[in-house]
């Protein structure tokens, strides 16, 4: 489809990466946005009362294949993305095989090219296998255009090791992140949700936030004795953000994450036994999601990231110890965010759509993404409207159906989404 020539008429033009917001015509050509002389010919769009901002880029998705296309594939996965307003993901790399060298990387990218409804950037594990006892083939990575590394689902418990990756990381010439899944694995071994009053209640064995706050603290100590480049996955509590916000204060190269899903529950929506609401690290008390969102608004917290976890309908349809966690988040989160934080006046559109979409690109490395919306740049683009209300409800474009956010009334959908200038959602829709 490149040679279309497609303009979006009168949309407001949010984009981060200039820091601009104003109504204006949007002209794509040839798979990259063109001046107003690639005008005449074009398909217009009406953009109207469209929010167009730059694709949304997602720094922590798990896409399960390869090993576990029960739950989901780089298709489907990708295919939620797109819906989601998403053109660039992050895909986790606890696969089946890990993808610890670059042939698994290789593979998932194929796919995703294949699939052409988002670019995916495969994340490389830090350990072989995710093991926790050698590092993996990093350089190889690297080489194959790996930038960040995490062994996330299981936090990094050896500190020397981490150390030794995050000064082996700074050795490259290209800035490599170091992405930790920050619990301390001896606290919250056994534990399926925050460890509080609802716990006890409940009879389900808590995960502390002392867990979290162990972990963020190794790290940013590590990360300071090291220099290395350090970024924390889906923080979950006030005082792992109160770290992070002091460690930046003092210079340390870190940066950090928060999903939807911790912006929006506490464990008091756990109280139900909704398996749909079990994730690692839990959802926590009213304080810790005030915290978080504090930490979006002032910059404390750099990235929101969707931790989408698909999991097969038997995995998520059990008893609540049983079930796995996680939740599915790409189709959503740009809903969540707006409902939860730009329109109750808590975040700024602009700041939002910053933490969504230049903020991440620049930590993966994706230089296509982001932003910003200029002559010559890639045409990944979303057009969103703000105001449309909807719920959430099955069946879902993703494979699986485990949404925390079933049921639930949002502020905000996806009207399309552009990858590199040909419409990979139109009406709302996947175009393919
Ligand atoms: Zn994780």
């Amino acid at each position: 489809m490149t040679g279309e020539r497609i303009v979006f008429e009168g949309g407001r033009v949010v984009d981060p990466a200039n820091r601009t917001d104003e109504v204006r015509d949007v002209v794509v050509a040839d798979g990259v946005i063109a001046g107003p002389e690639a005008m005449e010919g074009a398909e217009r769009i009406d953009a109207r009362g469209l929010v167009i901002a730059p694709g949304l880029v997602d720094l922590h998705t798990h896409l399960r294949e390869p090993g576990f296309e029960h739950k989901e594939t780089v298709e489907t996965g990708t295919r939620a993305a797109a819906t989601g307003g998403f053109t660039a993901v992050a895909s986790m790399a606890n696969t089946d095989p890990v993808t610890d060298h670059a042939a698994i990387g290789h593979v998932v990218r194929d796919l995703a090219a294949a699939a052409g409804l988002a670019d995916v950037f495969p994340v490389g594990a830090i350990t072989k296998g995710r093991a926790g006892e050698s590092l993996a083939e990093m350089g190889e990575m690297v080489d194959a255009g790996v930038r960040v590394f995490s062994d996330d689902g299981d936090t990094v418990s050896n500190a020397r090791l981490l150390r030794n990756a995050l000064m082996y990381a700074k050795a490259f010439p290209v800035e490599i992140v170091l992405a930790d899944h920050a619990e301390d694995a001896s606290l919250v071994e056994g534990g399926h949700m925050h460890e509080g009053s609802n716990s006890y209640a409940m009879g389900v064995a808590g995960r502390p936030a002392a867990a979290e706050e162990i972990a963020v603290a190794r790290d940013l100590a590590v990360a300071r004795a090291t220099g290395g480049r350090l970024h924390l996955c889906h923080l979950s509590s006030a005082r792992a953000v109160e770290l992070v916000r002091a460690a930046k204060a003092e210079g340390l190269r870190v940066t950090a994450e928060v999903t939807p899903h911790h912006l929006t529950f506490t464990d008091d929506d756990v109280a139900t036994y909704d398996t749909n609401l079990k994730m690692n690290p839990p959802l926590r008390t009213a304080e810790d999601r005030e915290a978080l969102r504090e930490a979006v608004a002032d910059g404390t917290i750099d990235v929101i990231a969707t931790d989408h976890a698909p999991h097969a309908i038997e995995e998520k349809e059990s008893e609540f110890d049983l079930s796995l966690p996680g939740t599915i988040g790409l189709e959503t989160a740009l809903g969540v965010v707006l409902t939860e934080l730009v329109h109750p006046g808590r975040v700024s559109l602009m700041r939002a759509l910053e933490t969504m979409t230049v903020a991440p690109a620049r930590i993966l490395g994706a230089a296509d993404h982001g932003g910003p919306i200029e002559v010559g740049r890639p045409a990944n683009l979303v057009g969103f409207d703000p105001d449309e209300g909807w719920v959430v409800e099955t069946p879902f474009v993703s494979r699986a159906r485990n949404s925390a956010f079933l049921g639930r009334r949002l502020t905000g959908r996806v009207r399309f989404t552009m990858l590199r200038g040909t419409l990979t959602v139109a009406d709302a829709k996947a175009t393919r």
